[in-house]
C-alpha cells in the first residue's frame, strides 16, 4: 500500500471523527475515572489516532531520475512521521558519479545492495580517504564531512542512504556545482588559479549525478601527497562482520558505535525473518527504528499507548518508522524471507522484550494481571530476543 498524501487526509478526516464520537463518551462519565475502556489519567481528552507509518519510497513521487541513476527519497516532506531519520534509494550506472557534496545538518550512512561503490571523504583532521564498498558494506560520514560517491567497474550499483535527520533534504545538501557556478569568476579564478572567463561560462545549476569515465583502476593509496591518506575508518562490512545472532525464525547482524566507532549517531541491523515467523514482542527505550524492506513482505503492528494499535503491510522498496518507546512486532506474512534494514538513531542498541518482562515478575503476579492460572504464568515462552 502506498502512503499518499490523499491516504493521510483520509486518516485525518476518520480521526476526526473517532475524537468527536469518544468525546461525548467521555462526557457522561465522571472525570477522572476509568471507563471500561480509557485510561484513568486520559484527562477526558481522546488521544490522536497513531498515524500511517509506512511509506512506499521507491514508488514514491519524489525522485531524481537521469542518465546517470536515481534516486528516491523520503524526508520529513513525503514521510512527516520520520522526523529523525530520512533515506534515499540510489541507483548509479557505470561511468557515474554523485558529485562532491556536504550535508550540513546530517550524518550519512549506507548499505550496499547491489554492485561496488567508490567514496572519497575529506575530514576536518587533515586527512581524507578513499574506500570501494561491495554488497552488504556499509559506509558512514559524520554530517558536514565532504564526500562522493562513484560507480565503481561495469556494472550499476545500488545503494540505500540513511541519514539521522528527517530534514536532510531541505536546505541541507551543499553540492560543489551549484556553489562554484554561483559564485563570481573573478573570485574563482583567484581562489584556484584557473581563467575566470571558465568559471563565466558554467551551467548555473547543480549537477547532482553525473556522467565520466568507468572507474576500474585499484583504489588510490595517496591521491594527493600534500594530504594524508587515512584509515578506512568510514567502512564497515557489515554483512561479513557484523554481530550475527542466529533464532529459531530468522537472524540479526548488528553494527553500533561499539564496533565501527566512527557510527555514533546510529546503530543499523540487517534482520531476516523466515515465512511463518515473527518478530516478537518488544520495544526500544532509547531510539525511534526506521526499517527499509530489501526484499518479502510482512506486516508491523505497533502499540502506542492509550488503546492504540496499528497493523499495516509492508513489501519490498518501503521503509517503516516506529517511534521510540512504541511496542512493536513484526510478521513475515509472505513466502519468501523478509529481508530488512534496520537503522536507530542511537549509537548503541537497546531492546525490551514482553516475554523477559513477563518473566522477570512473579508468576503469581502475572497470573493476576491477566486472570491466568499459575501454571500458565510459570508456562510463558523464555526471552527469544528475535525472531520465532
Ligand atoms: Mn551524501
Ligand atoms: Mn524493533
Amino acid at each position: 500500500m502506498q502512503t499518499s498524501r490523499r491516504n493521510f487526509l483520509t486518516a485525518a478526516s476518520l480521526s476526526t471523527i473517532g475524537l468527536v464520537t469518544a468525546a461525548s463518551t467521555v462526557g457522561s462519565l465522571i472525570p477522572g475515572i476509568a471507563s471500561a475502556t480509557g485510561s484513568p489519567l486520559d484527562g477526558g481528552s481522546a488521544p490522536e489516532e497513531l498515524e500511517d507509518f509506512i511509506y512506499d519510497i521507491e514508488n514514491g513521487a519524489k525522485g531524481w531520475v537521469g542518465e546517470g541513476g536515481s534516486a528516491k527519497e523520503a524526508t520529513v516532506e513525503e514521510f512527516p512521521l520520520s522526523q529523525s531519520i530520512a533515506g534515499v534509494s540510489m541507483h548509479l550506472q557505470p561511468g557515474a558519479f554523485r558529485e562532491l557534496h556536504w550535508h550540513s545538518i546530517a550524518a550519512e550512512w549506507a548499505y550496499v545492495l547491489e554492485g561496488q561503490v567508490r567514496t572519497t571523504i575529506i575530514s576536518p583532521d587533515g586527512t581524507t580517504s578513499t574506500d570501494d564498498f561491495e554488497v552488504g558494506d556499509v559506509w558512514y560520514f559524520p554530517k558536514g564531512h565532504g564526500h562522493m560517491l562513484q560507480c565503481l567497474g561495469d556494472k550499476p550499483c545500488h545503494f540505500l542512504i540513511g541519514f539521522d535527520s528527517g530534514h536532510f533534504s531541505e536546505f541541507g545538501t551543499f553540492s560543489i556545482t551549484d556553489w562554484v557556478s554561483h559564485t563570481s569568476p573573478e573570485i574563482l579564478a583567484r581562489n584556484t588559479g584557473l581563467p575566470a572567463a571558465f568559471f563565466a561560462q558554467l551551467p548555473k545549476k547543480e549537477l547532482y549525478i553525473g556522467m565520466g569515465k568507468v572507474a576500474t583502476e585499484p583504489r588510490p593509496k595517496n591521491i594527493n601527497p600534500a594530504i594524508p591518506f587515512g584509515t578506512s575508518s568510514h567502512k564497515f562490512r557489515m554483512e561479513r562482520d557484523g554481530i550475527y545472532n542466529e533464532f529459531k525464525g530468522g537472524s540479526t547482524k548488528l553494527v553500533s558505535s561499539l564496533e565501527f566507532p566512527i557510527q555514533n549517531t546510529l546503530t543499523a541491523l540487517r534482520m531476516n525473518i523466515e515465512p511463518g515467523a515473527i518478530r516478537e514482542l518488544h520495544w526500544h527505550p532509547n531510539a525511534d527504528e526506521w526499517q527499509y524492506v530489501m526484499s518479502g513482505s510482512g506486516k508491523v503492528s505497533i502499540f502506542g499507548s492509550h488503546g492504540r494499535v496499528k497493523t499495516m503491510p509492508y513489501s519490498k522498496g518501503m521503509v517503516a518508522f516506529i517511534k521510540q518507546g512504541y511496542g512493536h512486532y513484526i510478521e513475515n506474512t509472505g513466502t519468501e524471507t523478509l529481508k530488512l534494514i534496520v537503522l536507530f538513531n542511537s549509537p548503541v542498541y537497546q531492546e525490551l522484550s514482553l516475554n523477559d518482562w513477563l518473566n522477570a515478575n512473579s508468576p503469581q503476579l502475572v497470573a493476576d494481571h491477566f486472570g491466568m492460572s499459575l501454571e500458565q504464568a510459570s508456562s510463558l515462552a523464555r526471552h527469544n530476543t528475535g525472531v520465532f
